[in-house]
């Protein structure tokens, strides 16, 4: 069931969300060649706590990690540990979220470690157009395909394609409510979006084939083909005659709204 927010459970979702945004743009700063994913998670654990919010993905579905540490062909869900490294020329996905007075954050950016390729730093920069895409389709009255419609056109027009068997989501009170919102479909179809909404819009698009694999750690979540992935997430909020992007901060959006 959708979960509309009042005005008040908004105003705890924007605190949620600023603490979620602030701890990506932390975990984003200090990546640094050489140092485990694993210290880059405990830095984002550090931070939310010291925030007085609570790390939301730690835990969740037995999740060990206080964010996803996604590098290279790993689309989504990469588990920290203190055995990987992050190179110089990684791109490395970071997804993380926080907790607090009872509502959740969630969001996501691919960073880049030093100096990526063209061909790595055109996926980042066509992923992350893209979500601002959705983001500007994500408006009361339209539909959630229309979402998913301005994500996909865009990428596949780049020569990019979208991960199908994973997608962005309601958030609140829970990290993940309905609906479900995919990064692909067609306008006009899907549940019709309307104000007091909160959904996470996360295009996860890969740099060949969209098809992925999970590793058997049950949670790593590869392409198929080798090719590299990005991942960038938003959480919104569907309000009266505009759409409210709650975690700003790791990034500049207003001037593409
Ligand atoms: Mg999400």
């Amino acid at each position: 069931m959708i979960q509309i927010k009042s005005a008040k459970e908004m105003e705890s979702m924007r605190r949620a969300c600023m603490i979620s945004a602030a701890a990506l743009r932390y975990g984003g700063q200090h990546i640094e060649a050489g140092m485990m994913t694993l210290e880059l998670d405990q830095l984002m654990y550090d931070f939310i706590i010291r925030q007085g919010a609570k790390p939301n993905f730690k835990g969740l579905y037995g999740f060990p990690g206080t964010a996803c540490i996604s590098l290279n062909d790993t689309v989504i869900h990469g588990i920290p540990t203190k055995s990987q490294v992050i190179r110089p020329g990684d791109i490395v996905s970071i997804d993380v979220g926080a907790k607090v007075g009872g509502f959740n954050g969630d969001n996501a950016c691919t960073f880049a470690c030093g100096k990526i390729d063209m061909e790595a730093q055109r996926l980042l920069d066509v992923t992350k157009e893209s979500l601002y895409l959705g983001i500007a389709a994500a408006k009361a009255g339209n539909r959630v395909g229309d979402i998913g419609h301005a994500v996909q056109q865009f990428c596949e027009s780049h020569g990019f394609s979208v991960v199908r068997e994973f997608t962005g989501h309601g958030v609140g009170k829970e990290l993940h409510e309905d609906p479900e919102v995919p990064n692909y479909g067609t306008a006009g179809r899907g549940p019709r979006l309307v104000a007091g909404m909160t959904i996470a819009i996360e295009p996860m698009i890969c740099q060949h084939d969209h098809k992925v694999k999970t590793l058997a750690d049950g949670w790593t979540v590869k392409t198929r083909d080798g090719g590299l992935a990005a991942h960038f997430e938003h959480t919104v909020a569907i309000l009266p005659g505009k759409t409210e992007i709650l975690t700003k901060g790791w990034d500049e959006p207003d001037s593409l709204l």
